[in-house]
């Protein structure tokens, strides 16, 4: 039963709200794509692919919408009516029931965002290139609910203990930021890493900070709390394998 290797959303959204994120454990692909990988863009067979999203789909109402997303690290989020063919964007948004919004990833943050009167909600794609250019800010913009509405579940993303980047992407961060007391809590985002001038990075702290200075308060974002790349019996991790499969990350409002 795939239901049980799902990973749902551990937040306050009311019970109308549905959110999880698959592991890797559950599908039909081989090898480094072993075993339920959703990405068709990443050298998997097809026709693994396709059957991977069929499980998924079998388990879950068979009156879901489903709308995928080509994504590009960028910072554009949509808002959906009608689902299509798959849309380049790195975030969904919809008030509309039964229409699943659909991210990928392997170590990238998936960040899910639910109206606390279950009137909307958002699926956001967040590398750290969508982080420091606003993805965060986009997608709570794009909301009609105002911050002190909203609850965020932080999906399965590469942790500190793995995410080593360079200085560029700190300065990055803090150039983008005009606040200093910001500033001053985004550095603590940064440790020192082993290697001379390299960083370890903090996804799930830094998404925190932007959050909170969105007037989403710290007690209403919850997860944040696996590494892809630790875990490698449940997560894909592009950082640790390179060539590797992607998790679904998905939201809908049942009706
Ligand atoms: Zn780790």
């Amino acid at each position: 039963m795939i239901e049980d290797q799902l990973l749902f959303a551990d937040w306050s959204a009311p019970s109308t709200v549905v959110a999880f994120s698959t592991t890797r454990q559950g599908g039909i692909s081989a090898a480094t794509y072993a075993s339920l990988n959703v990405g068709a863009h990443v050298g998997d067979d097809p026709v693994h692919v396709d059957a991977n999203r069929a499980i998924l789909q079998r388990e879950l109402p068979p009156n879901l919408r489903w709308q995928w997303l080509d994504q590009v690290h960028g910072t554009d989020v949509l808002e959906v009516v009608e689902t299509g063919s798959a849309l380049t964007a790195d975030g969904l948004l919809t008030r509309e029931k039964n229409l699943i919004c659909c991210v990928q990833t392997a170590d990238c943050l998936p960040i899910f965002v639910a109206a606390i009167d279950g009137s909307e909600i958002a699926m956001t794609h967040a590398g750290w290139k969508g982080l420091a250019s606003g993805i965060i800010e986009n997608t709570i913009s794009a909301m009609k609910s105002s911050g002190k509405d909203l609850v965020v579940w932080l999906g399965p993303a590469i942790a500190s203990c793995h995410f080593e980047v360079g200085a560029e992407v700190r300065e990055c961060f803090l150039a983008a930021e005009a606040s200093e007391s910001t500033q001053d809590e985004l550095k603590r985002c940064f440790s020192p890493a082993e290697s001379h001038g390299k960083y370890m990075a903090d996804l799930y702290g830094i998404a925190r900070i932007k959050l909170s200075r969105l007037g989403i308060s710290y007690s209403n974002v919850s997860g944040g709390t696996h590494c892809t790349y630790c875990d490698e019996d449940r997560f894909f991790s592009y950082r640790r394998d390179g060539v590797t499969g992607r998790m679904l990350n998905a939201i809908y409002i049942e009706g």
